[in-house]
This record gives structure tokens, C-alpha cells and sequence, in this order.
């Protein structure tokens, strides 16, 4: 389930001087208020909505919502709501999703980068993900040479390659291990028969 909403808070007050109160009748001052409403996700500022306010009387102490004032207190709370800006933090959430998403472009553009250089430089002890018959597996390098890569095979698959990490246990890996060719162990990356390498 998803939480998702408005709320409302209070940004700004500000006070006008000498306007007329239809009300009392006096020339008094007038507080204005302005509340702004942001748009959230689980509680998390997404950005801003919209502007409301109210002006109180100081000396009747009416309040009043914009389509009851009168002309001149109508344009004096124009002018206090036009110039009360959303607080940046109604932001937050939105500057939040968008740093994790470049976070994330980052770190998958690193890995990528790792995944050229791991491939082209096998190393005792790379961990292979690959594929086979819908399920997930993994092999150990445990020999470079000059031109072969050795690998054992684990024992066991599983269904999803981010649970692959169950199965990486050192006693799942058998003791026989089978030689590739280099070219043959890159074109595997290419086919996209093996998915990916874990170098500790
Ligand atoms: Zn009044």
C-alpha cells in the first residue's frame, strides 16, 4: 500500500497597516496568513501545491478568507501570498528521488566499466553468475593461465540471480574443474550466457 497525500502548513504571517475593516469599521492592521500545501509520499515532501491565507482583523479580531475581503485587503493579501515563496523543503522527497536515481546511473555505469575490465582480466576467485534453463548458477575461477580460464561449477541453481548470494558457499562448488578458452569465456559475457562477475 501506498501513502500518498497533502498537507497543509502554515509559511508566513505578515502584518498590513491601515485598511479598512468592514466589520469594526476602524482602520486597523491586519495579519495575514499564509499556508502553503505540498504533496507528500509516506510523509516525504514531493513538492509544493498550492498557496492559501486568511487575514485577521487586529482590532475585531474577524478572519476572513480572500473572497470575503474587500478591495484593498484583497490586494494587500495578493501581494503578501505573491511574495511568500514554498520553503525548498516541500522539495525534499522530489531531490531525493532524483539523487538516488543518479546514484544509481552512477553506480551501474561503474559497475559496467568493472565488468569490461573483470572480463578482460580473469582473477582466481571471480565469482560467474549465468543462466541456464530459466534458472541461476554460479562458477568459481580457480586457475588463470595465458590463454584458459578454470572454472568449477556450483552444485546447486536457484530461481533468481539477486538470491544468488544462498548459494556462493565455497563447500557448493565441486573440485573438477573445466577449462575455456579465453575467447570462448568473453563470448560467453557476449551471448549473455554468463550474466556477471563478483571479484572480493
Ligand atoms: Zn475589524
Amino acid at each position: 500500500m501506498i501513502f500518498y497525500g497533502s498537507k497543509g502548513k502554515h509559511i508566513a504571517t505578515e502584518n498590513v497597516n491601515s485598511i479598512h475593516c468592514d466589520y469594526c469599521k476602524q482602520q486597523s492592521t491586519h495579519t495575514i496568513s499564509i499556508f502553503g500545501r505540498y504533496a507528500h509520499l509516506y510523509w516525504i515532501p514531493l513538492f509544493p501545491l498550492s498557496k492559501k491565507g486568511v487575514s485577521e482583523c487586529n482590532h475585531c479580531k474577524r478572519t476572513l478568507a480572500p473572497k470575503e475581503m474587500n478591495e484593498p485587503l484583497k490586494m494587500a493579501y495578493k501581494n503578501v501570498k505573491l511574495s511568500t515563496k514554498s520553503p525548498l523543503w516541500y522539495w525534499s522527497g522530489t531531490a531525493l528521488i532524483v539523487g538516488l536515481a543518479i546514484f544509481g546511473i552512477k553506480a551501474s555505469k561503474d559497475h559496467d566499466k568493472e565488468m569490461v575490465h573483470f572480463i578482460e582480466t580473469p582473477k582466481k576467485g571471480d565469482i560467474v553468475d549465468y543462466k541456464i534453463d530459466g534458472e541461476y548458477s554460479t562458477f568459481k575461477v580457480t586457475a588463470v593461465s595465458s590463454d584458459s580460464v578454470y572454472l568449477v561449477p556450483n552444485q546447486y541453481t536457484i530461481n533468481r540471480e539477486t538470491k544468488l548470494y544462498k548459494i556462493d558457499k565455497p563447500e557448493n562448488y565441486t573440485d573438477t574443474p573445466s577449462a575455456l578458452s579465453l575467447k570462448q569465456y568473453k563470448n560467453y559475457f557476449d551471448d549473455k550466457t554468463f550474466l556477471d562477475i563478483e571479484r572480493k
